[in-house]
């Protein structure tokens, strides 16, 4: 495959700085799925904003790729790396601790996921269980060990950022599991939206395709399961629908969630962010 789904290395002028009275190293944002892809760059680009970052996933040694990420564009906040499996109530409620050890908890990127490509007739039941395990009940978790320490700030002033994706609004092929997962979280968000009174606020990042392993990993499969070439996946399957043919860089949704719980976002709420190249609102 060609470089169109290589990311570019990220560097401090793609990542939107803005002007957040609350974005100081004092208030902490947790970040999942930091190891890679799209969590990795939201942890960066937050840390570029001032934030402390509680930056975790199971990829141990991936985190540590994210600090030193965020060591070469000098970031006037903090990360902070926690290891834990998102499957395990433990280790989740244990994320949400160490984050509120660093300081203020106030926002949560909910950002890990999986994919995995197969008709519903055999798609692995133990494989629906685990995603709907790391990308539903965990983020349900999080929020809800989250949420106390939210309202413990003095102004109550917080956000919590589901991972999306045009796939929680139109379903395709072969990704069962990944719809009803992206579905329900705006379910969960708008329900999260609806008990937060306005100073806690939630939302979703709904986005095309970016590129992460996510997507690079599930080119063989999708062109297995039609009988296509690779090439066919990215321009017909994924793009073929998109009035902008190109997928987003990990860095362009990381600056969905800094805006999206800045101060800049204060109405959105329940609400969701679709950077979508038009694939959800036009056809030919
Ligand atoms: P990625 O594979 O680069 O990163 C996913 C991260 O999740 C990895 O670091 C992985 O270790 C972590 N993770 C997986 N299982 C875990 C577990 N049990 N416990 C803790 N961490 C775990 O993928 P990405 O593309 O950056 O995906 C991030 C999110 O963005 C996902 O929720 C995905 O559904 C969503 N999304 C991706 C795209 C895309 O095109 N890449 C589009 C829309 C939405």
């Amino acid at each position: 495959m060609s470089d169109d789904i290589t990311p570019a290395e990220l560097s401090r002028d793609r990542v939107m700085e803005l002007d957040d009275d609350h974005f100081t190293t004092e208030n902490v944002a947790i970040v999942t799925g930091a190891a890679s892809g799209i969590g990795r760059a939201t942890a960066v680009a937050l840390a570029c904003n001032g934030l402390t970052v509680a930056a975790t996933d199971v990829d141990e040694e991936g985190l540590e790729e994210t600090v030193d990420r965020a060591a070469d564009l000098d970031v006037s906040g903090e990360v902070e790396t926690v290891v834990a499996d998102l499957t395990n109530d433990d280790e989740v409620a244990a994320i949400v601790e160490a984050a509120a050890d660093l300081g203020q908890l106030r926002y949560v990127a909910n950002i890990a996921g999986v994919q995995h490509i197969s008709p519903i007739e055999s798609f692995p039941t133990e494989k629906f269980d685990f995603m709907l395990d790391v990308m539903l009940r965990a983020p349900f978790l999080i929020t809800k060990h989250a949420l106390p320490h939210i309202r413990e700030a003095s102004d109550g002033i917080g956000a919590i950022g589901n991972m999306c994706s045009l796939h929680g609004h139109i379903a395709t092929q072969d990704k069962v599991a990944y719809h009803t997962v992206k579905f329900g979280l705006r379910g969960l968000t708008q329900a999260t939206a609806a008990e937060g009174e306005g100073t806690l606020r939630a939302f979703t990042v709904s986005t095309g395709y970016v590129k992460t392993p996510l997507v690079t990993n599930q080119i063989p499969d999708t062109a297995a399961e039609r009988g296509i070439s690779e090439r066919e996946v990215v321009e017909d399957v994924m793009l073929g629908q998109a009035r902008v043919k190109e997928m987003m860089e990990p860095v362009d949704v990381a600056n969905l969630f800094v805006l999206g719980i800045s101060g800049y976002a204060r109405h959105l709420d329940g609400g969701d962010l679709t950077w979508d190249g038009g694939h959800l609102y036009t056809y030919e």
